[in-house]
């Protein structure tokens, strides 16, 4: 590999609306940047109906389903491509458990707990394993699709 010994991962991060708006990016980035990942690819993107629907397919069954997308499309959303030994579960760790509020005592210093508020507005994402990182990295950067490895020079 070119990035010698380690064992380069990737994963998909989204500093979700309340994230944005709140003025937490530039904290998030810093804090993500200080544990050692690399943020390999970022864009701002304000996010639609459907494509809520089809990232969290797997919730449309849940009930607080059609709230999650009025969330995710209530204003604009950062997502990146964030790179590092373990990047899936040490993103998720950073990032602390679904429920913010819950977050602030059991993880306090997670970005959930700072930046949060409950278990709907938790401020971030971030792929739950391998098969959803290979899945939401291409979801946003197509670019990055196993179909076109090989004609882009950045991999
Ligand atoms: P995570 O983002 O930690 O992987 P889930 O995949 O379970 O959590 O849920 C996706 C997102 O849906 C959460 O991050 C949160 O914004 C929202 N959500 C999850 N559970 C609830 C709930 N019970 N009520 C409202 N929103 C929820
Ligand atoms: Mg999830």
């Amino acid at each position: 590999s070119t990035h010698g010994s380690m064992e380069m991962e990737r994963t998909l991060a989204i500093i979700k609306p309340d994230g944005l708006i709140g003025n937490y990016t530039d904290d998030i980035k810093r804090t993500i940047v200080e544990y050692g990942f690399s943020i390999f690819k970022e864009k701002i993107v304000q996010l639609d109906q459907a494509t809520v629907e089809k990232f969290y397919a797997e919730h449309s069954s849940k009930c607080f389903f059609s709230r999650l997308i009025k969330y995710m499309t209530s204003g604009p959303v950062l997502v990146m491509v964030l790179e590092k030994d373990n990047a899936i579960a040490d993103w998720r760790a950073l990032m602390g458990p679904t429920d913010a509020s819950k977050a602030k005592i059991t993880h306090p210093h997670s970005i959930r707990a700072k930046c949060g508020l409950d278990i709907e507005r938790n401020c971030v994402h971030g792929s739950d394993s391998p098969n959803s990182a290979q899945r939401e990295i291409p979801f946003f950067f197509q670019e990055l699709s196993a179909d076109v490895v090989g004609e882009h020079d950045e991999l």
